[in-house]
């Protein structure tokens, strides 16, 4: 048992929440409540079954943990119940192929392309040109023919924001830098270099999709955790939140994983930190997963699309992360192609008829036929509004204040909307931010993922 058994309430049943959660459970803490709006936990790291039984994630989820607690929980949850993969990542271009990272593989571009593209990178790379935002950053690390082949349509058709108005400090291990050596000989040697990355592995639940990570916690503890339970507004003075259904709680300290800017709105902050949140920028994401009765046999995982003509920015081939993600587990039936589309003020998309844009898309581009069209046994839909939170020139200013604020009121505001950093938005960073707020609360430990 923890000697001060502070109220601690958490808002959100995703990684961030369960992470907290889990922490708490192992800590001997007793005295903490999650409630979650849903009837389901695991927030967009969920997974919902159709009615014609395939199974989706929102989004592609993949599991590349940075660390070891976060694996030890999903050891305890999976059990052996899960698959390795090792990545087979793409990218199609309007010519042609590309495995993933495009800037190690350009040995795969036609020869003059090739050429551009080493010499501009050379160039860029003697030059070490400063850069002021994510587009300069882009042209000045990787030079003009890799910028325009492939990083800055693909990073429009993925952020759905300027890459002008995007910072590029959160970059990290996020985008796979130069390593002139390693690109000429994959280019003299005429090699593919796919291996590059922190997720050249993952694993995937076998059952539940990737809502099975977390499911068996939350049904463990299910007298902690409050579902149906939406959160409407916080008086951060008093520490009382009140919800939909006109009950209300009170906590000494909260964690939410709830959209920062969402958070402040509805609540008793000043018109300073309320005008701070309000400028954080976010892209929207719709999730169309199709369904065929077919075999697609591929050993590719993903690929990505720069081409401003594909509606979506990414494929998931998601039937090959499980075989139960399809009916009866049968992948010799049936197949299930999983496509991202972003959409924000500055890419707008029609959403009566992205779907038909989307098969038609993936006939053009050769992943499915003409005569496939028949075989769509299930189309399903998610429109996420937070999509990604934007890195945008001015968002480290804003999230200062309003943590500040946050803070001295003893709210731990985290995960990948709660903090509000891409770069440490992933499952794993999202789970260790619960886990950590939970340590900085009760023995007042650094955080070491957020700060
Ligand atoms: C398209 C896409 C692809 C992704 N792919 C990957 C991937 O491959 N690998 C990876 O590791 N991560 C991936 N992610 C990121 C992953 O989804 C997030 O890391 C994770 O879900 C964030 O967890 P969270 O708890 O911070 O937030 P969320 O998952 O958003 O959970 C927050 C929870 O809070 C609840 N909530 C919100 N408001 C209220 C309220 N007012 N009252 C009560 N409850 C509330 C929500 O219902 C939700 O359950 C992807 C995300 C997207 C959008």
């Amino acid at each position: 048992m923890t000697k001060k058994q502070y109220k601690i309430v958490i808002i959100g049943g995703g990684p961030t929440g369960i992470g907290a959660a889990y922490h708490l459970n192992k800590l001997g803490h007793t005295n903490w409540v999650l409630y979650e709006k849903h009837d389901y936990v695991g927030g967009h790291s969920s997974s919902h079954l159709d009615d014609k039984g395939f199974l989706w994630d929102e989004g592609g989820h993949v599991l590349f943990s940075h660390f070891k607690y976060y694996d030890q929980f999903v050891k305890e949850s999976l059990g052996k119940n899960f698959y390795t993969h090792q990545r087979e990542c793409w990218i199609k271009l309007t010519n042609g192929w590309v495995p993933y990272p495009f800037q190690n593989n350009i040995q795969r571009l036609p020869a003059p392309e090739q050429l551009q593209c080493l010499l501009d990178l050379m160039d860029a790379q003697q030059t070490h040109k400063p850069s002021k935002n994510f587009k300069e950053w882009i042209l000045n690390t990787f030079g003009k023919g890799i910028a325009d082949t492939f990083l800055i349509p693909y990073n429009f058709s993925v952020w759905a924001t300027p890459a002008t108005k995007m910072a590029y400090h959160w970059i990290g291990e996020r985008v796979s830098v130069v390593d002139i050596n390693r690109i000429l000989k994959n280019i003299i040697k005429k090699e593919d270099d796919i291996s590059w990355g922190p997720n050249n592995t993952f694993i995937f639940p076998k059952f539940g999709g990737t809502r099975g990570i977390y499911e068996p916690l939350a049904k463990k503890l299910k007298n902690h955790i409050k579902l149906n339970k939406e959160i409407t507004n916080i008086n951060f003075k008093k520490k009382i939140i009140t919800f939909k259904d006109g009950s209300s709680d009170t906590y000494d300290h909260l964690i939410s994983a709830v959209p920062i800017d969402v958070l402040i709105k509805n609540s008793d902050a000043p018109e300073v930190i309320k005008k701070n949140a309000a400028g954080l920028v976010f892209n929207s994401i719709i999730i169309i997963g199709i369904g065929i009765e077919k075999k697609i046999e591929t050993p590719k995982c993903w690929v990505y699309f720069p081409d401003p003509e594909v509606p979506f920015y990414r494929l998931t081939y998601f039937h090959n992360y499980s075989p139960y993600l399809v009916p009866d587990g049968d992948t010799n039936k049936y197949s299930s192609l999983m496509c991202e589309v972003s959409y924000s003020k500055f890419k707008k998309i029609n959403k009566d008829t992205i779907l038909e844009q989307t098969i038609a898309a993936l006939i053009k581009n050769g992943i499915i036929n003409e005569a496939d069209r028949g075989k769509v046994v299930s189309k399903k839909l998610f429109d996420i509004k937070y999509g990604y939170p934007i890195p945008t020139l001015d968002r480290d200013a804003k999230l200062n204040k309003i943590q500040a604020y946050l803070l001295g009121n003893k709210v731990y505001s985290r995960g990948r909307y709660g903090a509000w950093k891409y770069e440490i938005s992933n499952m794993d960073h999202c789970f260790m931010q619960g886990v950590e707020a939970v340590d900085k609360i009760i023995k007042n430990k650094k955080e070491t993922v957020w700060s």
